[in-house]
């Protein structure tokens, strides 16, 4: 190869370089959110996923995962909450479980172009005990950052607190207790369930259990959507420990898990499930 090939080869390279972090700078400041630099970048290199099938072992209470799949940090229309929490290896998930999701943001950037959304944390890559959750230990548990409005418009201006998120605090209406103005969009979150389900039952999953503070059952059940979810047959807790209870107002966990094994999940015979979880 020339002196002047491999000039203009190193040019195009810096050019492409170029063009793809002004479009990454681009897309990032239409959804104002957290930056992906590149750390972020070369550990989703690192962990990159393998084509081995995931295998979820025991429950989401008292389990592990194989083969796990990282989420992606980012996507057209849903981010991961929390840089370090990324980092620190706790946005893995069962191959399945990742592909519903996917599946489900893309419907949603068709469907409502201009929502976004945050995923908060999933499972270690090898599963097991994942402090401070009871659960998320296979695999087949997310937590879901609640889509939020204000003056009837998406709001965003909590997303991009990172772990603190999950101390948030909303009243028994789902109004932001510093900003009442700010509330969570129920229609959506039920939308985004049953979408959810709706992509899993094609991978052979469905949505287990939701977990939401008791108290904003009755605000999501109200609306358009949730009187769907209602009517599904998703279960949604029926009790839940204060503790617990009172965490799940920021967030929404999901529990999945396979529809059709031929004998019922070891999660929904377990003691555990009795248990309020996480
Ligand atoms: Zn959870």
């Amino acid at each position: 190869m020339t002196f002047y090939k491999i000039q203009i080869n190193k040019i195009a390279i810096r050019l492409s370089c170029t063009l793809f972090l002004l479009c990454a700078v681009n897309s990032l400041n239409a959804q104002e959110r957290l930056r992906v630099d590149y750390e972020i970048m070369e550990y989703m290199q690192l962990k990159s996923n393998d084509d081995t099938a995931s295998a979820s072992i025991g429950t989401v209470g008292n389990g592990t995962l194989k083969h796990a799949k990282l989420m992606p940090y980012k996507g057209k229309n849903f981010i991961y909450f929390d840089r370090e929490s990324y980092l620190a290896g706790r946005g893995f998930l069962h191959g399945l479980v990742r592909s519903s999701v996917l599946t489900t943001y893309d419907s949603l950037s068709r469907a409502l172009p201009h929502r976004y959304f945050n995923i908060m944390e999933c499972s270690n890559e090898d599963g097991g005990e994942m402090f401070p959750h009871k659960t998320h230990q296979n695999g087949m548990s997310i937590d879901f950052m609640m889509p939020l409005l204000q003056n009837n418009k998406p709001y965003y201006g909590l997303d991009t607190i990172g772990a603190a998120h999950y101390l948030l605090n909303f009243d028994d209406e789902g109004k932001y207790s510093r900003d009442p103005s700010i509330s969570i969009d129920f229609n959506l979150v039920a939308r985004k369930i049953l979408l959810i389900d709706y992509f899993a039952r094609q991978f052979g999953l469905n949505v287990t259990k939701v977990i939401i503070k008791i108290e904003l059952k009755d605000e999501l059940f109200a609306t358009e959507y949730g009187q769907l979810l209602k009517a599904s047959d998703i279960y949604v807790v029926q009790g839940l420990s204060p503790l617990i209870n009172a965490l799940h107002d920021d967030h929404f966990h999901l529990d999945f898990g396979f529809s059709y094994t031929k004998t019922p999940q070891a999660e929904n015979t377990d003691a555990t499930n009795r248990v309020p979880a996480e």
